[in-house]
């Protein structure tokens, strides 16, 4: 029974504190019954895609732990604005890394004596050192956290040595549970880990590696820059990532898309490590748009609201090309995954291959390549080959976000083309590639056609009904059906293949793609009816506040707040708390002068704003929120007061008052003159209105031994109300 009441008091909590810390009603598949493992103090073993909400997994646990929760991240650079982020949310979050000094290092570990944070961000490195471990375990400390924790595996693509020691951390905290988190699949990978960290119990979750928001889409290669160009016209403010191969076409495309009047920005390995996170921290402050970059830059890229990202040159394998593409849409909001591919890529990939001097490694990365291609090639939706490929079954017969899935395309009797094609190759001696045999169709007067005698030949000039890029690609779709296959590595040259014959003489129909005007680059097909123009506006806001706060836009609201905004046009701090992300911190910090951004807004445009829609929440769980609150809400109209309800029921004090604060926000008519005398209420109020209505214990310490917190946060309640 007890047990029971434990069990549902936990649940009560974590929704309340999802809400009050993050501003969601509702939880992400896995995320409740994560944290329910780890209330449990279990290990488990987090295997989520990127954008699943990982995070949060341990985040709303340290909410409920007495103690501290230890986050293990490999990146530095990243910890100040994870921080910021928890910061932001109102939770008591800090890091300690190399780049404090000692002062602040001290300053940081007295906090932590005195056990005033919930959360500790730490790289391996530091927590390893053994002068620091001792520290630690003389705190109180509830859960690790490994973030990334892939890096510990050597067959993972992100090792790291110091990652291998952190298996100590069972042995000088047998009964701290770990969590270890990752969003790479592969199973030796997933074993690996668990062998390493030695964790217990072995529970995993593995969430599906859907992203349902990504629109995957393959496009011919031709002209990269000004395909991209066509791409970006109508996406001038959003974010994205564009993906190189060298470092060179990273630097040449970045100057490129400069010179057109785009804010872009290259990052390689090549770059020293200042200039790197100089680019880095102004792509995630939105000070640039566009991050030109080879792989080197990624992981951990914790950007919400990066809208696409382009594979300018073929991947390596599917794995980089699933990492890569997943950073794209992480809040969730539809984005795109855009390849440009080439059989000239292909050859280059596979030239570089042949360098390699370790056998195994070359049938390796051939492997990969050869799956990579198929997944290019072929003519099945895209998703479902990329969950085959992590050991996922998609069954559904149309995703509706691919290029397959979503443009079909129509096909034509391309019998002529490729008997034009295939004749041309074989008269000319199959010595060339694609770009020559196009060039004799098309009777271009160029010196080595000329010099070859190739202007003679009866397949000359007679290509002219249709453009270059059309030839190019028939030509590719003549290889992927194996009419005409390619051969060779660095000039890869076109040969006739068994399957030729029967098209040249006229015994075989082929069926080609219809040509369109243009090769399209389409939006992602969800469809999204946000106000754009209110959409701008709410983002310079943003943009502004962030750069005086010296934080990422992305921690003061994401998009997806923002773009939620601009349908709802909430009018009143009651409907901005229903905003997903909106939580009790950023409601008091931001929500004013927001509000009266969208309120000017409406002004001037005559909107009329629509109602806020009721947000997804789970049913069961609802119903047991809504009781407990009821229950309260009962009593209290029974004039009882909060220790009277309290006592009643069994429950804490705070707890009562914060179903009253609740009750209050959601627009119930509660006085609050029976808990609070109004001489109190009236100082109370005057502090808020020194200080803003934001944080409760400043406010506390200003009020002194007399106050209690549950006084001032219905206090403030009812101001936030009144505005
Ligand atoms: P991951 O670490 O798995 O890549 P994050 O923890 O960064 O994912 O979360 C991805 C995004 O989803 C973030 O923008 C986060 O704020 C949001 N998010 C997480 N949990 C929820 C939830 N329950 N409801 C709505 N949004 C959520
Ligand atoms: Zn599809």
């Amino acid at each position: 029974m007890i047990q029971e009441i434990k069990i549902s008091i936990i649940l009560i909590s974590m929704y309340d504190l999802l809400q009050k810390y993050f501003g969601y009603t509702s939880f992400y598949p896995l995320q409740e019954d994560i944290i329910k493992e780890v209330l449990a103090h279990r290990d488990v073993f987090v295997l989520m895609p990127t954008g699943s909400g990982k995070s949060l997994c341990y985040q709303l646990p340290a909410l409920l732990f007495n103690g501290l929760t230890i986050v293990i991240s490999p990146l530095i650079a990243l910890m100040k604005d994870q921080v910021d982020g928890l910061l932001a949310n109102g939770i008591p979050a800090t890091f300690i890394n190399s780049s404090l000094s000692y002062a602040e290092i001290d300053a940081r570990r007295q906090k932590l004596l005195e056990n005033e944070l919930k959360i500790l961000y730490v790289a391996p490195e530091r927590l390893l050192m053994p002068e620091f471990l001792e520290f630690l375990q003389g705190l109180k400390v509830c859960l690790f956290a490994i973030d990334e924790s892939h890096c510990i595996s050597e067959w993972g693509h992100d090792f790291r040595p110091e990652y291998r020691q952190l298996k100590v951390l069972k042995e000088k905290f047998p009964n701290v549970p770990v969590m270890a988190l990752t969003a790479t699949a592969t199973q030796v990978v997933q074993d690996d880990i668990i062998r390493q960290l030695n964790l217990s119990h072995n529970k995993i979750f593995k969430a599906s590696f859907n992203r349902k928001n990504l629109y995957y889409q393959i496009r011919p290669k031709h002209d990269p820059f000004h395909q991209i160009l066509q791409y970006l016209k109508d996406r001038r403010t959003d974010s994205g990532i564009i993906y190189c191969q060298s470092r060179k076409t990273v630097e040449t495309l970045a100057s490129g898309l400069q010179a057109k009047g785009y804010r872009a920005l290259p990052y390689h390995a090549g770059l020293s490590a200042e200039v790197r996170t100089d680019h880095q921290e102004r792509f995630i402050r939105d000070d640039v748009e566009i991050m030109v970059a080879t792989i080197a830059f990624g992981m951990g890229i914790d950007k919400p609201g990066v809208r696409y990202v382009i594979h300018y040159d073929l991947p390596k394998s599917i794995e980089g090309y699933y990492q890569e593409t997943g950073r794209a849409g992480r809040d969730g909001l539809p984005s795109d995954c855009v390849l440009f591919f080439s059989y000239a890529d292909k050859f280059k990939i596979e030239h570089f291959i042949q360098q390699k001097g370790d056998e195994q490694e070359k049938q390796i990365a051939s492997k990969q390549l050869r799956e990579m291609i198929t997944y290019c090639e072929g003519n099945v939706c895209r998703r479902k080959l990329l969950l085959a490929y992590f050991g996922e079954q998609f069954k559904e017969s149309n995703c509706g976000g691919c290029d397959v899935c979503l443009e079909p395309k129509e096909r034509f009797d391309g019998t002529i083309a490729a008997q034009k094609i295939l004749s041309c190759v074989y008269r000319t001696g199959e010595r060339f590639g694609i770009n020559y045999i196009v060039d004799v169709l098309l009777g271009a007067r160029n010196q080595k056609v000329l010099q070859n005698r190739h202007d003679t030949l009866k397949t000359y000039g007679v290509g002219k009904e249709y453009a270059k890029v059309q030839w190019q690609s028939f030509i590719r779709e003549l290889i992927q059906l194996g009419y005409v296959r390619l051969d060779g590595d660095e000039y890869p040259i076109l040969k006739l293949h068994e399957k030729s014959r029967p098209v040249l003489v006229g015994e075989e129909k082929v069926f080609l793609i219809k040509p369109e005007e243009k090769l399209p680059v389409q939006k992602a097909a969800v469809s999204e009816t946000y106000d754009q123009t209110l959409f701008d506006r709410l983002r310079v806001l943003r943009k502004t506040l962030a750069d005086q706060e010296g934080v990422p836009p992305y921690i003061i609201f994401h998009d997806t707040s923002l773009k939620e905004m601009t349908v709802y046009y909430p009018q009143s701090m009651l409907d901005l708390r229903k905003i997903s992300g909106i939580g009790d911190r950023k409601l008091m910090k931001y929500g004013k002068i927001f509000l009266e951004e969208i309120i000017n807004y409406c002004e001037q445009n005559n909107i009329i704003p629509k109602q806020c829609s009721p947000q997804p929440v789970e049913f069961s769980v609802k119903e047991a929120k809504t009781s407990t609150v009821q229950v309260t809400f009962d009593l209290y109209k029974q004039h009882l007061t909060i220790p009277e309800i309290a006592q009643k029921r069994g429950l804490a004090v705070s707890t009562i008052a914060s179903h009253l604060e609740k009750l209050i926000l959601d627009g119930e008519d509660i006085s609050i003159d029976g808990f609070v005398t109004p001489e109190k209420q009236q100082h109370i109020r005057g502090v808020f209105e020194e200080s803003g209505l934001q944080a409760l214990s400043p406010v506390k310490e200003k009020l002194g031994e007399g106050y209690s917190y549950e006084e001032i946060r219905l206090v403030r309640a009812k101001m936030i109300l009144e505005r």
